[in-house]
């Protein structure tokens, strides 16, 4: 199809201790795409993407990323590769502004003020609540308006593939549609996408494709209207059988 690769995972394992999580995992991803990981609660997704940020070392496998690999591989040097890790639970700074947080996703940026400058106009334009609230403190954010100044600090580090964990859980859900729209936003602008959703409905529906982890592996992965059709995806997932 001419699609270029941007990350690509063969035979992955890895875990906390002793303790192994993820078996055997792999997938690609390629360049412009949004994908979303299901999975139900303990199945591996967070565990997935610290892995591939590095804060997990893997036990075995291989991840290679805009043709480089990553495995082993320091999380500052895969921030400056361009792989960016939105934390489940947002993890904002607390006492510092809106916009200290968005300067703190500028942190490895070596292109200058002006270009820092126009990153966050960008921010400010995708999510203008986070403008209104520039000099607020992140901590008294409303939980969208965190999740939304987490997403903007990512798109600080002028991520190639941003991947965000939990993008609308404990959310309201206007503004789950606000996220998702802001998502296809960002994709059509260029950045690649991999976003744990736990709602089903909201992934499939946010998402050109998925891929399911079930007990730390890949249980099924296709086009998003391929996997709502999928009886496993019916009898786990969207509570029917
Ligand atoms: P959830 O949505 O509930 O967070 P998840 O799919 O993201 O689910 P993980 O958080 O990756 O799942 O957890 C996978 C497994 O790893 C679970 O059994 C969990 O108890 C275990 N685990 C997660 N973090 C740690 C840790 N820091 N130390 C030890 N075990 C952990």
């Amino acid at each position: 199809s001419g699609a270029t690769r941007l990350l690509s995972v063969q035979g992955l394992g890895a875990g906390y201790g002793d303790i192994a999580v993820l078996n055997d995992i792999s997938f690609d991803i390629d360049v412009g795409d949004l994908v979303a990981l299901i999975g139900s609660n303990g199945a591996g997704k967070s565990t997935l993407l610290r892995t591939l940020s590095g804060v997990i070392k893997p036990s075995v496998g291989k991840v290679q990323f805009n043709g480089e690999e990553l495995c082993g591989v320091a999380p500052e040097h895969i921030v400056a590769a361009g792989l960016i890790h939105v934390p489940e639970g947002r993890r904002l700074f607390a006492g510092l502004s809106v916009v200290d947080n968005l300067l703190v996703g500028a942190y490895l940026r070596r292109d200058g003020k002006a270009a820092i400058r126009r990153s966050i106009d960008e921010v400010y334009s995708l999510f203008p609540r986070l403008a209104e609230r520039r000099h607020q403190d992140a901590a008294t954010l409303s939980g969208g308006e965190q999740q939304m100044c987490a997403i903007g600090r990512g798109l600080m580090a002028n991520p190639r593939l941003l991947l965000i964990d939990e993008l609308s859980l404990g959310l309201a859900p206007r503004v789950v549609d606000e996220l998702i729209a802001a998502m296809h936003r960002i994709n059509a602008r260029g950045t690649t996408l991999l976003v744990v959703e736990q709602d089903v409905e909201v992934a499939l529906s946010l998402a050109r494709h998925g891929l399911v982890l079930d007990q730390g592996s890949i249980r099924l992965s296709g086009e998003s209207s391929s996997l709502r059709q999928h009886p496993l995806i019916h009898a786990a997932y969207l509570g029917e059988v």
